[in-house]
């Protein structure tokens, strides 16, 4: 993180933007756009901007349009908006902020004051992304916790009902993971989790989420995928984690598929029934891929 931030100034007129890259450029990589349009187009492409100081008073699309559309739009809207505007009228001011921009600041620019708000903001933006991966990621795998799982579920179930479109889940639980902590120690059990959750992670498609479950269960839903094909995708992981020896170790997991279907009312009841049909790959002997089956 030694490069400098990236910060998107949007005027239409060239000496306004000149005069605010004048200020800024020493310690921000800087990109510039003159119109509401270009300001949209470039806060979507990498390098992305960590802040856009944006002017209100523009030809076609105005600043408070743009703030808006940022907003409002999943890829760019928790990235912070500072309105650099002449307006300085109270009702201006509020208009902008309760579009959501994080701050408003009215000319002339004062080069000093203008550093250190925007110094601020991209802090709190650090710590807010820092504080979102936190939130979602699981400390030791790095994949998706539980808690996240539970909310994507929820999104990934109505999304599937809606488009009448399958879904599955796939509920991976490692063999015999205890005698592997009693033999090895702890810290190897973790380096097995690890190598496992990567193992998992670099097989799921980029609409797929995969899930540390509980300690040494993992998820891997599978969008738009019935239950013929999770059971091959399981088989093929099986193979893959049969196959792996993490730290040099014979590990094998066991697998319980299950497709969506409506009759399963809740989210709680989908994740059951892969874990009975888990608990059939236990029994029938572990290193097994079996699908629930509703009878
Ligand atoms: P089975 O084949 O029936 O699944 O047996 P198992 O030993 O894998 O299952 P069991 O539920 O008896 O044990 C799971 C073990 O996983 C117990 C627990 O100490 C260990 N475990 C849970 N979380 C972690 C972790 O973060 N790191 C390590 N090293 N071990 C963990
Ligand atoms: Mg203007
Ligand atoms: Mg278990
Ligand atoms: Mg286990």
């Amino acid at each position: 993180m030694n490069q400098k931030p990236v910060v998107l100034i949007v005027d239409d007129a060239t000496l306004n933007l000149q005069a605010l890259a004048h200020i800024l450029k020493n310690d921000y990589t800087i990109k510039i756009a003159h119109s509401g349009e270009k300001a949209i187009e470039l806060a979507k492409q990498d390098p992305f901007p960590e802040v856009i100081l944006l002017d209100v008073e523009m030809p076609h699309m105005d600043g408070y349009a743009v703030c808006e559309y940022l907003q409002n739009t999943n890829e760019t809207s928790s990235i912070p908006v500072i309105f650099v505007t002449g307006k300085d009228s109270r009702e201006e001011e509020e208009r902008g902020l309760s579009l959501g921009a994080v701050d408003y600041i009215t000319k002339p620019l004062h080069p000093s004051i203008i550093k250190a708000r925007l110094r601020t903001h991209i802090t709190l933006k650090h710590q807010h992304d820092l504080l979102k991966t936190v939130a979602m990621r699981d400390q030791l795998t790095g994949l998706y916790n539980r808690h996240y799982l539970t909310d994507i579920l929820i999104r990934k179930v109505t999304y599937a009902i809606r488009h009448e479109e399958p879904l599955s889940a796939i509920l991976i639980d490692i063999d015999y993971f205890k005698s592997i902590n009693d033999t090895y120690g702890h810290l190897v059990g973790d380096d097995v989790l690890r190598e496992i959750a990567g193992l998992i992670e670099r097989n799921a498609r980029s609409e797929d989420v995969a899930a540390r479950f509980g300690g040494e269960e993992f998820i891997l839903l599978l969008h738009g995928c019935d239950g013929d094909n999770a059971v091959k995708k399981g088989e093929f992981l099986r193979q893959e984690i049969e196959g792996h020896y993490p730290v040099g170790i014979d590990v094998t997991a066991s697998f319980g598929v299950v497709q969506f279907d409506e009759t399963m009312e809740t989210c709680t009841h989908f994740l059951d029934c892969a874990d009975q049909a888990l608990y059939q790959a236990k029994k029938e002997g572990r290193n097994k891929v079996i699908a629930y089956k509703n009878h």
